[in-house]
């Protein structure tokens, strides 16, 4: 079992604090999402939980691993691979070549190339494009492009960032069966989200981030009924 656990974490940039007491879990074959505003804290906490930034108290634990003081490398080796916002593929390189560079941590190329007919099998789109430059797809294919990309390095827990990010929603809701279907091979999943409606559909539990705090929690049914949801993130 490796649980993601989060407990009271405090990140602060200079003086301003982003994540106050933050706390939250993710078990082993959950889709857990992690809702809010601009500003709520949802990228601080992903960039904490991959090493990027260092909470100043409270404890972030990964099964055995110690995320607060572990090495970012150390932590992508370990299966716990992070898709930040905004895709970052690289455009005048192949679709191949852009998931080939997932796989960077891992020495065994056979398991590279395993791992790419994996993805392909999973998205065809990317397979009818693999010699494509990845500057001339569309936002729901580099999208697909950068979970791709992920699994190539063999995520156990994949940390997704507003993958819906300027998709149209049939894109948002192509990428959201990509997701389930990537969870359904057995790989757990925390996402974070402005998509809130897209987002509890596929999630099955979920935590309202506000001000750097986790305000709401529990199943993505019950969230997507509460009227404090609806209010707010769901458009009234
Ligand atoms: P968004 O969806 O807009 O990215 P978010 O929920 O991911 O929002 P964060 O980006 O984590 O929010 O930001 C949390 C708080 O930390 C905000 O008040 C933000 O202004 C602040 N912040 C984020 N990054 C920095 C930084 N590098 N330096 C200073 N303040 C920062």
């Amino acid at each position: 079992m490796s649980t993601l656990k989060v407990d009271e974490a405090d990140v602060y940039y200079g003086r301003v604090h982003a994540l106050r007491g933050l706390s939250f879990e993710v078990q082993d074959g959950e889709i857990v999402c992690l809702l809010g505003n601009n500003g709520a804290g949802k990228s601080t906490t992903m960039n904490m939980l991959s090493g990027l930034v260092r909470p100043k108290s409270g404890t972030v634990r990964w099964g055995d691993m110690d995320l607060a003081t572990a090495k970012p490398w150390d932590i992508v080796a370990a299966g716990l691979i992070h898709v930040p916002e905004g895709r970052r593929i690289f455009s005048t390189m192949t679709v191949h070549e852009n998931l080939l560079l997932g796989g960077y941590t891992v020495r065994d190329a056979k398991l590279i190339a395993q791992r790419v007919d994996q993805v392909y099998a999973l998205m065809p789109r990317l397979a009818e494009r693999r010699r494509q430059q990845g500057g001339t797809l569309s936002g729901g294919e580099q999208q697909m492009v950068a979970i791709g990309r992920a699994i190539i390095g063999g995520p156990k827990l994949l940390l997704l960032d507003e993958p819906s990010m300027g998709l149209a929603p049939l894109v948002v809701k192509q990428v959201m069966e990509t997701i389930q279907a990537v969870n359904a091979q057995g790989t757990t999943v925390l996402l974070v989200e402005q998509n809130a409606r897209a987002a509890l559909k596929i999630a099955d539990r979920a935590y309202v981030v506000e001000s750097g705090q986790t305000t709401l929690s529990g199943p993505a049914a019950e969230l997507a009924a509460d009227a404090r949801v609806i209010d707010a993130y769901l458009g009234g």
